[in-house]
């Protein structure tokens, strides 16, 4: 172990690291410049349980009513040999008709880790690319690995297409209805980034085997109900824009030692238990350990990140919690009472407060005339 897999296990503590999925490394887009957040998730730490500790617990995940749904819907999809998806492949993705076959990637000789998953899924893989331009499978249940902070996080795509003219794309069912041709944006955002973190593990295994990124498609097909009945619909989506943030999140986790060397040398944010289950560790303590880590917060955590109630709490008072355009407005304005002093003109600006005083000041004006 290195000095930064040390510290990392010592902020930890007693507790076994977390594993990643895709729904936790697209979330690490949302708040990129949070070093708080890149510490904690690079030591795998267990933040559900820390926010929960600390009295700030997160709401309980999906809804068991929306994971029957999407579990439904995922079924309904791929019936009968995925002829639904099939139909929907076929026209957004030319897929050839006589050709198609199906690879169920789930079971594996009775021993289902995800480490044979994954060899598996790795054999087949490579004997579609190796077959070349028009193989026509369908990936059922595939598994994938990506690093993140120097740890694998298995990952499991709904599905991969292998078509004509010798690409691979990720499929990824979504049970959110699109209604009118339009679905709810936040959603499609968190299903776009997912399959986005799909996108990546995929190129990560194709280069292994010495295929280029082209080798697997840049856009990915969304699957959703249309409209309030049932039946699926697809849609094909770009997601450079989200491997680019990925990939420069997660090159920066790979880079948390430089975070890491400016902590203190015996910070730890150990939550090991007393006989009741009870973290030992005082609450204090544990806020007082939190404080030594820089936050960021903004409003996008709150969708994204278990510590979103306490770091919300934090940053009360300050332009942070008004948003990024906001803050960024306001830039070196960093409280609410700030703000409001210099819009009154009560409170004189530093040097660079100057122009953001201005503005401010301007502000008030049109709204006391609005007011009349
Ligand atoms: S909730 Fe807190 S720790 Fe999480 S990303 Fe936001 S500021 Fe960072």
């Amino acid at each position: 172990m290195n000095d930064t897999e040390v510290r990392l296990e010592r902020i930890r503590g007693t507790a076994k690291p977390l594993d990643h999925n895709a729904r936790t490394i697209a979330a690490l887009t949302s708040n990129p410049g949070c070093a708080r957040r890149a510490v904690l998730d690079a030591a795998g730490l267990d933040k559900q349980r820390l926010a929960a500790h600390i009295g700030f617990p997160v709401q309980a995940g999906q809804s068991r009513y929306a994971i029957t749904r999407g579990n439904a819907f995922e079924s309904q999809v791929k019936a009968d040999g995925c002829a639904e998806l099939l139909r929907l492949l076929r026209e957004q993705l030319d897929l050839p008709i006589p050709r198609v076959s199906y690879d169920d990637l789930e079971p594996v000789d009775g021993d289902d880790t995800r480490e044979a998953r994954h060899a598996r899924t790795r054999r087949l893989l490579a004997r579609a690319a190796e077959a070349g331009d028009d193989a026509g499978t369908l990936f059922d249940h595939p598994m994938l690995r990506l690093d993140v902070g120097g740890r694998p996080a298995y990952l499991e795509p709904d599905l991969i297409a292998f078509q004509v003219r010798g690409q691979f794309w990720v499929v990824e069912v979504k049970s959110f209805a699109i209604i009118d041709g339009q679905a709810d944006g936040d959603k499609v955002a968190a299903a776009v980034t997912q399959a986005a973190v799909y996108v990546l593990a995929l190129r990560g295994l194709l280069a292994e085997l010495g295929y280029g990124p082209e080798t697997v498609a840049d856009e990915v097909v969304l699957v959703c109900p249309e409209n309030f009945a049932n039946r699926p619909t697809a849609a094909r989506v770009d997601v450079r824009k989200q491997l680019t943030v990925l990939r420069r999140q997660l090159s920066r986790l790979s880079r948390i030692g430089d975070l890491v060397a400016e902590l203190p040398d015996q910070l730890t944010l150990d939550l090991a238990p007393d006989p009741a289950g009870v973290p030992r560790r005082p609450v204090p303590d544990l806020v007082h350990a939190l404080d030594r880590l820089d936050a960021r917060y903004a409003p996008e955590c709150l969708g994204s990140c278990d510590l979103a109630y306490f770091c919300r709490d934090e940053a009360h008072g300050h332009t942070a919690t008004l948003g990024r355009t906001v803050r960024d407005d306001l830039g070196g304005v960093d409280t609410v009472d700030r703000a409001l002093g210099l819009a009154e003109g009560t409170v004189a600006p530093d040097p660079e407060q100057v122009e953001a005083a201005e503005l401010l000041r301007l502000a008030a004006r049109l709204r006391a005339e609005a007011l009349g």
